[in-house]
């Protein structure tokens, strides 16, 4: 067997080909596909891997992929595992770079072309050099944006097939400054809940409100009641989002009819299993009980989405000491506070110890955060997210 091949930082060598990534990276951003449907670029990944000699294992929640590589030495016995989303969002670009997306109403606007890009890199890095003892996994999920292709692949058999010890993700930050990195044991993205309120009243003549019941006041009401689920029941030093986002009535436009229906939408975020369980019985009895205070009826659909995404302490802590050896000892941030956006690695998290960090990324050259139609994953950070991911494998497999 040769020698390992030796690098002071995996970011060293990935450079060498981050024009060629930079390339992978904008091909996938001009051709965005929306979750499951991520043919091309399932295929794309699968035909980059083989063609660095890794194996390929396909269909996996429909386009979902798994690249295994062994390295130099498999006495430890361990695997571990880096995951990386491909789908893109519903959505119109209005930034103008020339690989701006060839897809009408898709758009990578989250850096998902970014991540999957970055895995590959550490693909082939790892692939060319092996220096570890054991097994990586490399995940391609399709489907984080609302799909939830993470927990189907969970479902579907990933850790069984693919069976690793640990398991690490990156998303791109663009509120952290390239060359940082952030991490934290314990939640870092919230339990994301739906709920949509249907309420009803009796529709009458806008000026003789006393022969009708009026469900936009009673959606009014319901609206702010809701607020006292974070003000008044949950912990202060806990935290919860009660958002309605949309009311619509059953009458539009007309100035002097009160309809008898009003729809409103929106979403719960919580961190803790407890305080999910806690909001959503509060929503219910908030909604139904306020609607018949004033004489009308609510019904709820209460739709849990995605669990928090809980970084287990060991592996949070380990990734922080890898993130040093990669960013530099001052640009590992362990204290940033956690977000109310939601993340499908949740599942993954669930079945397998493991952490999920922010990879600094900046707001590029419109200031954009991620979901804006501006945003462009900053190419520059390629070599350092691959560099993470390899890293990890490095430092978790260690050839002894
Ligand atoms: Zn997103
Ligand atoms: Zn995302």
């Amino acid at each position: 067997m040769n020698a390992p091949l030796k690098f002071d930082s995996p970011v060293e060598h990935i450079r060498t080909f981050h024009r060629e990534l930079t390339d992978v990276r904008r091909d996938i951003h001009a051709h965005p596909e929306l979750g499951f449907n991520e043919q091309r670029t399932s295929d794309l990944v699968a035909a980059k891997l083989q063609s660095w000699g890794i194996e390929v294992h396909r269909g996996i929640a429909k386009t979902g992929l798994v690249g295994v590589i062994k390295g130099h030495k498999s006495t430890s016995g361990r695997a571990i595992g880096l995951r990386a989303d491909m789908d893109c969002l519903p959505m119109h670009e209005n930034g103008n770079p020339p690989y701006k997306s060839l897809h009408p109403g898709c758009m990578h606007a989250c850096g998902h072309d970014g991540h999957t890009t970055m895995l590959l890199g550490a693909g082939r890095y790892l692939a060319e050099t092996r220096n570890f003892d054991g097994t990586a996994y490399l995940i391609f999920q399709p489907a984080e944006e609302g799909g939830g292709g993470g927990r189907v692949m969970v479902e579907e058999g990933l850790f069984d097939r693919f069976p690793a010890d640990e398991i690490y993700a990156l998303h791109n930050w663009p509120l952290l400054p390239p060359g940082k990195m952030g991490v934290r044991p314990g939640p870092i993205t919230a339990a994301t809940d739906e709920i949509q309120i249907g309420v009803r009243g009796k529709g009458g003549h806008g000026a003789l409100p006393h022969l009708a019941v009026d469900p936009v006041v009673i959606s009014a009401h319901i609206i702010t009641a809701l607020q006292t689920i974070a003000s008044r029941n949950v912990s202060p030093v806990d935290s919860v989002v009660v958002s309605v986002c949309s009311m619509e009535t059953s009458q539009l436009g007309a100035f002097n009819v009160i309809p008898d229906a009003v729809r409103l939408i929106g979403t719960v975020r919580t961190f803790r299993p407890e305080t999910r369980v806690l909001a959503e019985q509060r929503v219910r009895e908030i909604v139904t009980n306020v609607a018949a205070a004033f004489g009308g009826t609510a019904e709820i659909d209460y739709r849990r989405g995605y669990p928090a995404t809980v970084n287990t302490e060991r592996e949070a802590l380990f990734a922080a000491k890898v993130g040093e050896k990669i960013f530099g000892k001052d640009n590992v941030q362990t204290d940033g506070e956690p977000t109310m956006g939601g993340e499908d690695f949740s599942y993954m998290l669930q079945a397998r110890p493991g952490a999920y960090a922010w990879l600094g990324q900046g707001g590029g050259p419109l200031g954009c955060f991620l979901h804006n139609p501006g945003y462009d994953f900053n190419d520059d950070v390629i070599p350092l997210g691959a560099g993470y991911l390899a890293a990890l494998v490095e430092e978790s497999l260690p050839i002894k």
